[in-house]
């Protein structure tokens, strides 16, 4: 199902956006070398909390996880990418951690990750998490009424693909509205002038991800983080976008 924000849910997606980007920036600013996954994941449930919202992780158990979640945000380090689930691990000097979440706020969704590395980093994680916020920004300025999602997709794509980096076509970004995850999908590479019709009103989470060498992912026995096979690093850039009258609006806008 595709679902058109009215007008009236813009302002309720603003809040759940901010509230994302709250999250994301406050674990940016907080984390540090000895600071441990389940510290991040009890601060993103206070906050959560505190403001009222819903996890849409906690109770999550789709057929590709061993569900539910149980946790509040997606902590992926270094060879981890995707749904990095929180554990007992405090982080390392030059890890390069992924935090990826999503909450409902008004019964409007917003989903965001961010990459970034905790002390000192290695020149080519800062190259690639460089390469997902360019795609990203590409994609962003895709978004646009009269484009179609292969816009989008060839915009993501030809960044990441100009930055020398493999691309993974079995997860991308995705319709997003009163529910996390809805049509129509979002590939990280695909045809311009493709697929469903941008108009206003549409809500995308769009999250160019890409793994150094590879473009496969191999699932960990906690049934739930995906790494890449072949041990090498990753990163991974999400915003939630409401598309409008003359392009699109980032609902999950930080400020650093
Ligand atoms: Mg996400
Ligand atoms: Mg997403």
């Amino acid at each position: 199902m595709i679902e058109i924000l009215p007008p009236s849910k813009i302002p309720l997606a603003r809040k759940s956006g901010a509230l994302v980007a709250e999250i994301l920036q406050t674990v940016r600013e907080r984390a540090t070398v000895g600071t441990n996954l389940l510290e991040i994941d009890e601060w993103t449930k206070d906050i959560i909390l505190g403001a009222g919202a819903t996890s849409c992780y906690v109770d999550y158990a789709p057929s590709f996880g061993r569900g539910p979640f149980g946790h509040y945000i997606c902590t992926s380090v270094n060879d981890a990418v995707l749904h990095g689930l929180p554990h007992d691990y405090a982080l390392a000097d030059g890890d390069l951690l992924t935090l990826d979440l999503a909450v409902i706020l008004g019964g409007v969704a917003a989903d965001s990750a961010i990459s970034f590395v905790v002390g000192e980093p290695r020149k080519e994680d800062t190259a690639m998490i460089d390469a997902t916020e360019r795609a990203l920004a590409a994609g962003i300025a895709a978004a646009r009424p009269g484009n179609k999602i292969g816009d989008i997709s060839h915009a993501i794509g030809t960044v990441l693909r100009e930055a020398g980096y493999p691309i993974n076509m079995q997860f991308g970004g995705h319709g997003i509205g009163s529910t996390m995850h809805q049509d129509p999908h979002v590939s990280n590479s695909g045809r311009p002038g493709r697929g469903y019709g941008l108009r206003p009103g549409l809500m995308l989470a769009l999250e160019p991800w890409i793994m150094e060498d590879t473009d496969e992912l191999v699932t960990d026995d906690d049934g739930w983080t995906l790494r890449s096979t072949t041990g090498c690093r990753t990163a991974h850039s999400e915003h939630t976008v409401v598309i409008t009258d003359d392009g699109a609006e980032i609902m999950t806008l930080r400020s650093s």
